[in-house]
């Protein structure tokens, strides 16, 4: 039987219908046995289908994920874009290539999902220390992620995830508040991206890379809220 920390990469796979039949006997075996991850299973599984009831309708998973890689390489609207981003979301095997070749724009759709799911998912809101949350997510992940150690007033950080763990890429997904508000930093390791801005429902994009990593910051702040908030993070680094 899986424990909590080996259920954590299985769990998103899980509720994503994407684990293999022996992950999921594993999985429903941990469920039946640990309320807690019972409880974080059904929390996504909740978001997961709130963000598929409010963003791909109608969902016809198949049919979908063929015409979502269809239009990705053809790059046509802004809604097709989005589709397709949710649908990569769900299925992990062209991560690598979301991370590294799409344009900003499906970059920035694919993590706002991730980030409106992750902040849905137990809602966090205490600070957390950087260099503490560092070892822990090399003791549960097995890699090492350096957070930024910024001094920006009114910005906090609640929590670190590893996300799109599923197959290819991991990330490294540090969540902030900013004045209360949910604001996303996404470590990519490896990952040499240009600097770009992207906007989708919302939500916005700072993209940039620095030794050989990329960092992409998601929020809702004003332009220059979130040009103050990535010089910040940046210069923590
Ligand atoms: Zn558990
Ligand atoms: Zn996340």
């Amino acid at each position: 039987m899986p424990s909590c920390r080996e259920f954590d990469a299985l769990v998103t796979p899980y509720v994503d219908g994407e684990a293999t039949n022996a992950e999921r006997a594993l999985v429903e075996a941990h469920l039946a046995a640990c309320p807690p991850c019972r409880q974080r299973a059904a929390a996504e599984t909740s978001a997961r289908d709130t963000l598929r009831t409010r963003l791909c309708r109608p969902c016809a998973p198949d049919d979908l994920r063929v015409r979502c890689l269809a239009a990705s390489r053809a790059r046509r609207s802004l809604g097709t874009f989005f589709i397709a981003a949710s649908l990569l979301l769900v299925g992990g095997g062209v991560l690598l290539y979301v991370l590294t070749r799409l344009s900003p724009t499906v970059l920035a759709a694919q993590l706002m999902l991730d980030h409106v799911k992750c902040f849905a998912v137990g809602r966090p809101t205490s600070p957390v220390d950087a260099g503490v949350t560092e070892q822990q997510f090399e003791r549960d992940h097995g890699w090492t992620v350096r957070l930024p150690r910024a001094a920006v007033a009114g910005l906090e950080l609640v929590g670190v995830r590893q996300c799109f763990c599923a197959q290819g890429g991991a990330t490294a997904h540090a969540m902030y508040r900013f004045e209360g508000r949910p604001v996303s930093l996404y470590i990519l390791p490896d990952v040499n991206r240009a600097r770009a801005t992207a906007g989708v429902f919302a939500h916005d994009a700072l993209i940039w890379s620095r030794d050989g990593n990329t960092y992409v910051l998601l929020g809702q702040e004003t332009d220059a809220a979130m040009q103050r908030l990535a010089a910040g993070l940046n210069q923590g680094l």
